[in-house]
């Protein structure tokens, strides 16, 4: 497939086009985008294109370097927020596993011993693979991290993964410590440190659940990570215990500190189970701060209200509706693929949107939260204040057997461009 000058009538979430964009029927009209060198260089309103509007079969190609996308929905880059790829494809060498959050944190830890590093290597690897063809351009993993005094392998073989993926996909480590390691404030200083000598792409991470609470060993991951130039990734709330007070807690100190990176907290799924008055105030003060939520529905849905013969009664995902209220950025993600935490998953987020899109009952999954699948920024210090794809490079996935409608049913066909080019798929098992 030879790369295109000219994508003709591309269906763009409303989120990424101006206010002023042309609607027809109600629907933003169809986008003209000019690709040069690798960049996305012009974006206009096709002429009228109503009768366009019909689930492609496949990219027509018209006059030399010209798609025809009929219509087909088309994404920026996506960003795979919150992964695990330490820990995944373990699951063919792991039994039984007890139901819940705790169950797997205990069947993980007796796999530890096969975590050589060319064992996570070879799974990481594969896991990168799978987010590429997918499209992601950016993964965020969280990295197991045991011992105050010593780097777990995983770290440095995904340190080494940064750079060899480096051009394809922006790979950010987060050492996720359990919180009582941070109660010794000079020992959170060491750590925080072995954290940023790593690189510009690593983060310092917590596990912050009822469990192990403890309201000064958080201040001191924030009080080390400010010190050591960090951005903070909290594993927090975790649970449905309405007492869960991480993420309430975080936005308390993080006005009290001052603090000047961004933090992003994963889960949050208290939140769902406190009261309602209590919930959105705690929402109210995370506005307030340079918080990131990221929402972990496959997760969530299994891990959560999880008991053995029972059917769960709650959801577990946290309260995306009124956090995107509020201003508070969202993102969606996979969390843990194949491993005893979630025998399921690809290292594809549009996965994780739709099985938020029933969870959360979801409007508008294309035009509005496609978003949370594509603000890369959104996990920076500075998030951007506007979003456009003129000048941007022309990384694109074009979702060649849906509609904007029905997204994301159907959307595993898909064009992945990167810098204008096509790039092949993953080898798939053949049949006569
Ligand atoms: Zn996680």
């Amino acid at each position: 497939m030879s790369p295109p000058r000219q994508l003709l009538n591309a269906r763009l979430p409303r989120w990424l086009l101006p206010a002023s964009w042309p609607t027809h029927d109600r629907q933003p009209v169809l986008a003209d985008l000019t690709l040069a060198a690798g960049y996305i260089t012009a974006i206009e309103p096709g002429p009228s294109q109503a009768s366009r509007q019909s689930i492609p079969t496949t990219a027509a190609t018209g006059e030399a370097g010209s798609w025809d996308l009929q219509g087909a929905p088309v994404l920026p880059g996506l960003v795979e927020a919150h992964a695990h790829i330490d820990k995944t494809f373990t699951l063919p060498r792991i039994g039984q596993v007890q139901p819940g959050l705790l169950g797997a944190i205990d069947a993980m830890m007796a796999d530890r011993l096969h975590w050589t590093a060319a064992d996570v290597h070879a799974r990481a690897s594969r896991a990168l693979d799978w987010a590429w063809s997918a499209g992601c351009v950016h993964l965020r993993t969280h990295v197991d991290w045991w011992e105050p005094d010593s780097t777990p392998v995983a770290w440095d073989v995904v340190a080494g993964l940064a750079d060899e993926w480096k051009g394809r996909i922006r790979l950010e480590q987060v050492s996720l410590i359990k919180l009582p390691l941070f109660q010794d404030l000079a020992q959170a200083r060491r750590l925080a440190r072995q954290v940023a000598s790593t690189g510009a792409h690593a983060l310092l991470g917590a596990f912050v659940h009822t469990s192990n609470w403890d309201e000064q060993a958080l201040r001191h991951v924030f009080i080390a990570a400010e010190e050591a130039g960090l951005d903070v990734d909290l594993h927090v709330d975790e649970e449905l215990n309405p007492q869960a007070q991480g993420l309430a807690a975080t936005a308390r100190i993080l006005r009290e500190i001052g603090f000047t990176g961004r933090v992003v907290c994963s889960h949050t799924c208290a939140l769902a189970a406190q009261p309602e008055a209590h919930a959105l105030a705690t929402l109210d003060a995370v506005a307030a701060q340079p918080i990131t939520l990221v929402s972990l529905p496959i997760t969530n849905l299994l891990l959560q209200d999880a008991v053995t013969g029972r059917t769960p009664r709650q959801r577990g995902v946290t309260l995306v509706k009124e956090a995107r209220a509020r201003g508070i950025p969202v993102l969606l993600a996979s969390d843990n693929v194949q491993d005893p935490f979630c025998r399921i998953g690809s290292y594809d987020p549009v996965e994780a949107l739709a099985a938020a899109v029933m969870a959360a009952q979801l409007d508008e999954p294309f035009d509005v939260w496609s978003e949370s699948l594509c603000r890369r920024d959104w996990l920076q210090r500075t998030p951007a204040a506007t979003v456009s794809l003129v000048g941007a490079a022309a990384d694109l996935i074009i979702f060649t057997s849906t509609d904007a409608w029905g997204w994301p049913s159907r959307s595993s066909q898909r064009v992945v461009l990167r810098s204008g080019v096509p790039i092949p798929s993953l080898p798939e098992r053949q049949f006569p």
